[in-house]
């Protein structure tokens, strides 16, 4: 336990985020403290230890692009790398980067408060520490404050009981046990096959069925990963003119299911298919935008898992009747066929929703099932979960429990109005989990750690955003969100899997159009500042911040604009451009038409 340590800033969370915002903040010359509730670094890799976890992003643009020698050391063994070498992954850039000494492990950040007159975040643990920081970064993750439904009896059960998002670091042995796995998204569709190859017998509770494209994993062709490394930049760089920021080079995408005809949709489909992965999604342009285009990918998809499983009332079970893609997409290793075992069954609780945990298992439908071990597959309390789990307050003393009581509200998914120096890395209203994560989080850190030298190069003492700015960023989110057909489904985009939490579609949609500075003619290249005019659509969101000079008493304090050129939250959308030569950049509002078209072409 130490008192009031002071840092210029402090990250929380040790992921990828944290510990790339570390070695961007020490390049700058900041004083940093990473503080980090486990005992590595690794953040999702570092605790999803289940069987099977491994990344669905291809490793070769699941990774750092930040430094070219490390990007072209590493040697990813599998096209989509399992848990184990990712964390490894991220154990070595630590250490290549000599960053562990300055992270804090098995500390729980507990608050975060802005003291006003000081201008300072002041952290507390749950270890007694605190700290004192002008900046503070919640690197705290989208996917990482573990979600366990509240079953009456929860504590009831006598067996062993995991969460796939917290499993224990030695592993589980299932050998010869009766196992219960409850949920059927991502993280049960790739330990489900494993787990039954295992356990004596395993039960999968069902909610909502996924859909789920195979995975095709296997060795990483060392000629591929050869041609990637031989121009990793422009690889990048194909990957960021794309809509989930991943995905350029798997074949030909976009134009119409509809404009198709039956046979060469199924053609293509089939092509799609055998490629694997998320990828399907990108079968056609309009299949997040047509409820009847989607419907053709959703019935191709139906009809492989009806051939899939052999109990027609199984198969019928788990075969999805929502909108494709509009709960996150599933790509497994052979999950579907895993219910033609002798040893596997499933539950369709959607009817009969699970009553209690007992102390020999569950309950559902009146009938007790009885288990060794119970699994909970059951996600995240996604996006806010983690910055909600801290006693964050900012100006007036106002939590941002009751901020976003209605929902999230930031401005980019970087800043909270009212929270002046706080800054979230892949936040809600960014394109975070909607985009191949790692570059999206480079791109955010290379702009907050670019706002920071650009405030310090200038005597600045704070950041906020400004309300307008906020304002019309949500509108704007909301609407791109309305366009597709994400908001159709009842997922955890828009905390459906979380009783009582509000009803808000999160992520942003469209990695390309948030990164790019010129999609607004109206905005061209020049930073802006000041308001923005919510109902000027296609304008520039004309944010900003406000900004405030260093060593001035509180009451004299004077707000001013960023000049031309200071402001704006966007940092430099060169994939292969580290932290260290960041530029701020304007951002301006994309327009509607053209995320539609950016998708399409996808
Ligand atoms: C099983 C799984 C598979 C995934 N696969 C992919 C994929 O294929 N492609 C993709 O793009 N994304 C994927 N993701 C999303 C993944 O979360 C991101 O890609 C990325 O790893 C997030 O990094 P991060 O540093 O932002 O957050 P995290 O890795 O979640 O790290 C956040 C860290 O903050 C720490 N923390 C939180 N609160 C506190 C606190 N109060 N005090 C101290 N520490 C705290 C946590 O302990 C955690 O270590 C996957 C997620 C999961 C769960």
């Amino acid at each position: 336990m130490s008192q009031n340590q002071q840092f210029d800033a402090i990250v929380v969370g040790a992921g990828f985020a944290g510990v790339y915002m570390l070695h961007c903040l020490r390049g700058a010359g900041l004083s940093v403290r990473v503080i980090e509730a486990g005992s590595g670094v690794g953040g999702t890799w570092y605790w999803n230890r289940y069987p099977g976890a491994r990344c669905d992003i291809e490793s070769m643009e699941y990774s750092y692009q930040f430094d070219d020698e490390l990007q072209q050391e590493w040697v990813w063994s599998e096209r989509y790398a399992p848990q184990k070498e990712i964390l490894a992954y991220v154990e070595h850039v630590a250490k290549r980067f000599d960053l562990l000494r300055d992270i804090q492990f098995d500390t729980r950040v507990e608050a975060a408060h802005f003291d006003e007159t000081s201008g300072r975040w002041q952290l507390s643990t749950d270890a007694g520490d605190e700290f004192s920081a002008q900046f503070c970064i919640m690197a705290t993750g989208c996917l990482s404050s573990a979600n366990t439904p509240d079953f009456p009896g929860l504590d009831a059960f006598e067996g062993d009981v995991y969460h796939t998002g917290t499993w224990p670091h030695e592993g589980v042995d299932f050998s010869g046990k009766r196992v219960g796995v409850i949920g059927t998204g991502s993280s049960a569709i790739q330990s489900v096959p494993l787990i039954a190859q295992e356990a004596e017998q395993l039960t999968v509770f069902q909610r909502t069925p996924s859909y789920s494209v195979p995975a095709h994993n296997g060795p990483l062709d060392p000629a591929e990963q050869a041609r990637v490394k031989a121009d990793y930049q422009g690889f990048r760089q194909r990957n960021a003119a794309m809509p989930f920021g991943a995905f350029a080079d798997i074949g030909d995408t976009g134009g119409s299911a509809l404009e198709s005809t039956p046979e060469a949709r199924e053609e293509r489909y089939d092509l799609w298919w055998q490629k694997g992965g998320l990828p399907f999604l990108a079968a056609y342009g309009d299949l997040l935008f047509s409820t009847e285009a989607n419907e053709t990918a959703a019935e191709y998809v139906r009809r492989k898992i009806r051939a899939a499983v052999n109990d027609p009332a199984t198969a019928e079970a788990l075969t999805p009747s929502q909108v494709f893609g509009c709960k996150r997409l599933c790509a497994d290793s052979g999950y579907f066929e895993t219910f033609n075992r002798p040893n596997v069954s499933l539950v369709d609780v959607s009817q009969n929703p699970i009553e209690a945990l007992t102390p020999t298992g569950l309950r559902t439908g009146g009938r007790e099932y009885a288990f060794d071990a119970i699994v909970f597959a059951t996600g995240f309390d996604a996006m806010t979960g983690a910055l909600l789990g801290i006693d964050i307050r900012g100006k007036g003393g106002r939590t941002l429990q009751d901020k976003w009581a209605e929902g999230p509200r930031t401005y980019l998914g970087l800043s909270i109005v009212g929270f002046p120096s706080l800054f979230t890395v892949t936040g809600p209203g960014s394109p975070s989990v909607l985009a191949n994560m790692v570059p999206a989080i480079e791109q955010h850190v290379n702009w907050i750690a670019a706002c920071i030298e650009h405030m310090r190069g200038r005597g600045l003492a704070r950041i906020e955003a400004t309300p307008d700015a906020e304002n019309a960023w949500v509108e704007h989110v909301n609407e791109v969100a309305d366009e597709t057909l994400f908001p159709q489904c009842n997922s955890w985009y828009l905390g459906a899997n979380v009783p009582g939490k509000p009803r808000v579609f999160m992520p942003y949609i469209g990695f390309p159009t948030y990164v790019s500075k010129r999609l607004s003619r109206d905005c061209g290249s020049t930073p802006t500042v000041g308001s923005s005019s919510s109902s000027s659509r296609g304008r520039c969101i004309r944010l900003h911040a406000r900004f405030r000079r260093r060593r001035m008493p509180p009451e004299k304090v004077r707000t001013r604009s960023p000049r031309r050129g200071e402001s704006d939250t966007r940092a430099s959308n060169s994939s292969a451009r580290a932290c260290s030569s960041s530029r701020l950049t304007p951002f301006s509002r994309p327009k509607k038409s053209r995320f539609s078209s950016a998708l399409s072409s996808a």
